[in-house]
């Protein structure tokens, strides 16, 4: 499936590092923090953390990143792993950033040992006015100079619970006038009186991103700590506390974080949509999260084929969403059977065909795959066939069925439409056909040339469905340069719901998260959230028609 690729950057240093000696073996981790589920950003991540020692050997830790209390939830915990692993992964150890909770306290305590660190009595608002500029030195703390002793009194003390949420920090001490920001005496620890989903209330003071994250790769012996791009300014610091600290080497590597047309990745902002009521949930269909990929239909084979094909950045860049789509195409028409579903119905009857009696036809499950199968389709007197592809009076070029010509009915006989049958109001209630016989396949008449092929349902023993068309969630393909809130970019027509359409009764065997392809419709999977015995539910994952092949050509 994956053409031969060159190498990404990433790909590029790792195999320098094992060939200089400088690794025996390399070691990656993804980190999410569990404040939400993971969306199609996170997949690039995994699929970049996991690939990188799929390909070179090694393992990738499972980490959750969850130093801030009051956001987590073991809930998304739960969703985390099944993304993963349903993406096809499989991570070595299964950390929190919380178990380190100790090693951390004892981290900081050996850098106030050093005279590296500095509790600070200053209020947020006068910290923030002490940072100076990005043109302009900061100013030190009052409190920068205080004894080690007393630090080390004061850092137990916060510990302890003597204080007030804001009322101390834990300053790294490093340079206030040096030109990175992050290097003005940034926070290691704030006071946090707030309940831990792992840790319950043993702990009142927690480390802040920049010192929980590159010590816990050192503590896990990570070598290679991918990021995104908005990290670059923070790995100063981070080499800075792994260098001070004197422990493992690990070293932080940034690339380009996905962005998709027509969606957002943050958590935060999806969590908007999902308390807000705009979708059903995090798995809601239209949502850009795994969980939701998978609800709609898409396989974690053509994600991870996504992935690949978008490679590695450097830059950041806007993705188009019609790339995912491709990929999803090209990896149901190969796996998925076909199946007929009428949408909207219209009535034919055979004429010359017995009343009462059923022919079962052979309908090929999937052409793409080497040794066929069939499945039995029921041929009646009376079908259903999509209401579009009828027309009374047609131009010379229509090719479905129209009056005086023949069209195939597919896995069946080619009929020709005799006539039209209409109610008081001149509305259509009926089309007439009879059969050319011998025209199944096989027979003598198979072989006679009929433009269009069409798709039908026996009405005796078809079955109801709901089917889910989706459409995108916002009208603005680039949400984030788009002027306004993101919010005021939402398609209201996302969400089309088809109460009865008519399904062909081999599809009462679907399972959950079962692919099809309805033909000449679109992609399908049953819904396993809302299918029950009584009534099947079918998402439409995308449709057959390709915009992206079109631009991959027009590129070419
Ligand atoms: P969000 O802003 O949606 O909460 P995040 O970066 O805060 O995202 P984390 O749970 O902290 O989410 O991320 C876990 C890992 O996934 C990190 O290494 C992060 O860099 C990566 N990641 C998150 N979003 C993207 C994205 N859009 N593209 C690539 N990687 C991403
Ligand atoms: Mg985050």
């Amino acid at each position: 499936m994956a053409e031969e690729k060159s190498l990404n950057f990433i790909e590029e240093i790792v195999e320098e590092d094992l060939k200089s000696g400088k690794y025996k073996e390399i070691v990656t981790r993804f980190p999410p923090e569990p404040n939400g589920y993971l969306h199609m950003g996170h997949a690039k991540s995994i699929c970049l953390n996991f690939g990188l020692t799929e390909k070179y050997g090694g393992y990738t830790n499972l980490r959750f990143d969850d130093t801030n209390p009051v956001k987590e939830d073991v809930e998304y915990v739960d969703s985390i792993k099944e993304d993963v692993q349903w993406l096809g992964f499989q991570w070595k150890n299964e950390y929190y950033a919380s178990d380190y909770f100790e090693q951390l306290y004892n981290f900081a305590v050996s850098l106030i040992k050093k005279g590296l660190a500095y509790v600070d009595d200053s209020t947020a608002e006068e910290i923030a006015s002490g940072k100076g500029t990005p043109t302009t030195p900061g100013t030190n703390s009052p409190y920068r100079d205080r004894t080690i002793e007393e630090n080390l009194r004061l850092f137990q003390e916060m510990r302890d619970g003597k204080y007030k949420d804001g009322e101390k920090v834990l300053r790294a001490k490093i340079d206030m006038a040096a030109i990175n920001m992050h290097m003005r005496d940034p926070l290691m620890y704030r006071i946090k009186h707030a309940h831990h989903h792992r840790t319950g209330d043993k702990w009142c003071i927690y480390p802040m991103y920049d010192f929980a994250h590159g010590q816990s790769d050192s503590i896990e012996d990570i070598t290679h700590s991918v990021c995104t791009l908005e990290f670059v300014p923070h790995r100063e610091l981070y080499d800075w506390f792994i260098k001070s600290l004197e422990i493992f080497p690990s070293h932080q590597y940034e690339f380009a974080r996905l962005n998709m047309t027509y969606t957002m990745m943050s958590k935060r902002k999806l969590l908007q949509l999902v308390n807000d009521g705009v979708v059903d949930g995090w798995d809601d269909p239209r949502m850009p999260t795994i969980s939701a990929l998978r609800r709609r239909g898409f396989t974690p084979e053509s994600i991870r084929e996504f992935c690949n094909r978008i490679g590695v950045a450097k830059r950041d860049n806007l993705i188009d969403v019609g790339l995912l789509e491709f990929c999803a195409r090209e990896h149901l028409n190969r796996i998925t059977d076909r199946r007929m579903v009428v949408f909207d119905p219209i009535k034919v009857v055979i004429t010359d065909f017995p009343e009462g009696k059923t022919e079962w036809m052979e309908g090929e499950n999937n052409p793409e795959v080497e040794t066929l199968t069939f499945r039995k389709i029921p041929f009646t007197r009376e079908i259903y066939i999509e209401r579009e592809d009828f027309m009374e009076d047609a131009p010379s070029k229509y090719f479905r069925m129209t009056p005086g010509k023949m069209v195939r009915l597919k896995s069946a006989y080619i009929v020709n439409c005799d006539s039209v049958e209409k109610d008081a109001d001149g509305n259509i209630t009926q089309v007439n056909c009879s059969l050319l016989p011998d025209s199944k396949s096989g027979g003598e008449n198979a072989n006679i040339k009929v433009k269009g092929t069409i798709h039908w349902v026996s009405i005796e023993h078809a079955k109801k469905a709901e089917l889910r068309l989706y459409d995108r969630l916002f009208t603005e393909a680039n949400l984030d340069d788009a002027p306004g809130e993101f919010k005021d970019y939402l398609n209201l027509h996302s969400l089309d719901i088809i109460p009865d359409a008519y399904i062909e009764p081999s599809l009462l065997d679907a399972k959950d998260d079962d692919h099809f392809q309805f033909i000449r419709k679109g992609y399908f999977v049953l819904d396993r959230k809302h299918s029950s015995s009584e009534k099947l539910v079918f998402n439409r994952t995308v449709t057959l028609k390709d915009s992206w092949a079109k631009e991959l050509k027009k590129g070419e």
